[in-house]
């Protein structure tokens, strides 16, 4: 790579101007193609980061390239006030996709996602309160950064917004008294991520339907992790027979360009104009991406792909159950945590030695969210080392 700087000059440069707000895992990285990343010394990694389950479709997917260069020759801003095409096919398809009877609003993030279900939720149903789940992740943005769990994201911030009640993730009598008639929304990720990988159950989702019906709060799903079929299903709600009031989805939407988006139930859609709003929100370029991720999981039958390849993955994970160090393999579709009985991070930088790039959820657990269109082979290999690195 003749044009890049060395590596040690690419370290200082981010040490010296970046503020301190990563962990930073030593290597930097150059250039991507499918499922793999080289870093500026040229080594190859599977990368079962994928950006935090961004590039769903690996990195520089020929779909994805087409779809931004096109635009990028012919439209990149178009401020919302402006129609533009693109931008309503994504926002027709991302409706047909919730089931119909639904509005869009689009962002950039996932906490910009979260923020306008926040405010939909007040506005709509003018009250205040909310209910989150214990070890939930919602994003960093004040209104979001509420409803997310840790204390240590939170407390230096304080006031944020409130009240927020919490309640146990599954636990289904909590819930009931949880929601009552001063609640707003009740957020929930239907499997959670961050939080260590842990899927809802049947009868907690159930539950969460009913009990905001009753109370008369919305049921909103950040599946802004979940969603876009990183669970075999392009909304991981699909799973359990629920449908929320609102939707959030960010991180895979784009395969790699930042964008988010917020479906709603047209009935509790009383935004009127100026009352939210975003600069860069329903950009056409974010846009095109977004039309080509969606255009490709549906053409390459990825969900199925995604569906059958996390069920090979997780039972080469679970194989690993003899190892000492090992305590459990879960997750949904390629959305897979391993809980070790010791701290992963020891172990992803070991992994990063040979090879994998993987991620933390939690002290505890190594998660994968590899790209869709991930190959066998690469699935095996990662499942090797994995062993290897676990004692
Ligand atoms: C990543 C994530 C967010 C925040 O998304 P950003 O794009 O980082 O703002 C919110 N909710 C969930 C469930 C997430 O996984």
């Amino acid at each position: 790579m003749d044009d890049c700087m060395d590596t040690k000059e690419i370290f200082e440069l981010e040490q010296k101007y970046e503020m301190n707000l990563y962990t930073k895992r030593g290597i930097a990285l150059a250039s991507g193609e499918g499922e793999f990343v080289w870093d500026s010394e040229g080594k190859k990694y599977i990368d079962c980061t994928t950006g935090v389950g961004v590039a769903i479709l690996g990195h520089r997917h020929p779909a994805v390239v087409e779809a931004i260069t096109r635009q990028v020759n012919r439209l990149m801003t178009c401020y919302e006030p402006f129609y533009n095409e693109e931008r309503g096919k994504l926002e027709k398809k991302l409706v047909e996709l919730y089931g119909g009877g639904a509005k869009v609003m689009l962002s950039n993030s996932g906490t910009e996602s979260v923020e306008a279900a926040l405010k939909l939720a007040r506005r709509h149903t003018k009250r205040k309160g909310f209910v989150a789940a214990m070890n939930a992740f919602h994003g960093r943005s004040s209104g979001a950064l509420s409803l997310t769990f840790k204390e240590k994201y939170r407390a230096p911030f304080e006031p944020l917004l409130g009240p927020v009640t919490r309640t146990r993730y599954n636990d289904v009598e909590g819930l009931k008294s949880a929601v009552t008639q001063e609640t707003a929304a009740l957020f929930l990720e239907p499997v959670q991520g961050e939080g260590g990988i842990r899927p809802a159950t049947v009868e907690f989702m159930k539950a969460a339907r009913d009990v905001c019906t009753d109370k008369g709060a919305l049921l909103v799903f950040d599946e802004v992790q979940t969603g876009c079929g990183r669970t075999g299903k392009f909304f991981a709600f699909e799973h359990f027979g629920v449908r929320p009031d609102a939707v959030c989805l960010a991180k895979g939407l784009g395969g790699g360009v930042p964008i988010g988006a917020t479906i709603a139930r047209e009935e509790v859609c009383t935004y009127t104009p100026l009352e939210h709003g975003s600069t860069f929100g329903g950009n056409p370029l974010a846009a095109a991406a977004a039309n080509a991720v969606l255009e490709t999981i549906e053409k390459d039958r990825l969900l199925e792909k995604v569906s059958n390849d996390g069920t090979y993955f997780l039972g080469k994970l679970k194989s690993l159950s003899s190892k000492s160090e090992f305590r459990e393999a879960r997750g949904m579709g390629l959305l897979l945590g391993v809980e070790l009985k010791v701290p992963a991070k020891e172990k992803l930088a070991l992994l990063i030695q040979k090879g994998v790039l993987a991620l933390p959820a939690g002290e505890q657990v190594v998660r994968f969210l590899p790209p869709y269109i991930i190959s066998r082979g690469s699935l095996d290999r990662v499942a090797e080392i994995m062993g290897e690195v676990v004692a």
